[in-house]
């Protein structure tokens, strides 16, 4: 476990990029923590990290939104704000994308799903201190 403070929105996407570049593909990064602590702003530093130069704003309404990276990689940035609690997850298409072993998923509100999640997926908590500051804690 890793733990990370941040006093600023950069240095979160520092360290969201650090992150990306020590990540194997495959992985699937889930981002826990209350709205407002700090998930969208580390998916655009690590978005940065793979090279991604899209603009990555939350995948509100469309729930995943897809970036490209390296050689025919994607990033799938998966937002569940807005899914229901009893809601069937299975439409959802997650399950084909856990088998996209060269991709990168990375789910904010993982928490909502956290039973369909694979056993290797990298949990990533925010916590918000105060206005500035937060604790990023790094389970992988
Ligand atoms: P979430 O996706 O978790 O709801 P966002 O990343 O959308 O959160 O919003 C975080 C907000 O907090 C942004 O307005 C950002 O500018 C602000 N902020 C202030 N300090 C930090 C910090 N240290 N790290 C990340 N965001 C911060
Ligand atoms: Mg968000």
């Amino acid at each position: 476990m890793e733990v990370f403070e941040s006093a600023s929105p950069e240095e979160t996407q520092k360290i969201a990029s650090n992150l990306a570049q020590k990540l194997k593909k495959g992985a699937v990064l889930a981002l826990a923590g209350d709205l407002g602590a700090g998930k969208t702003t580390f998916t655009q530093g690590f978005a940065r990290g793979l090279g991604i130069k899209d603009m990555v704003i939350s995948p509100t309404f469309v729930l995943i939104r897809q970036h490209k990276f390296g050689a025919g990689q994607t990033l799938f940035h998966v937002d569940l704000y807005r899914l229901e609690d009893n809601i069937d997850i299975k439409g959802l298409g997650l399950e084909d994308m856990f088998r996209h072993k060269n991709d990168i998923i990375l789910i904010e509100w993982a928490e909502k799903i956290k039973d369909e999640l694979p056993k290797e997926t990298i949990w990533i908590n925010f916590e918000k201190l105060d206005a500035e500051n937060r604790k990023i804690t790094v389970q992988m």
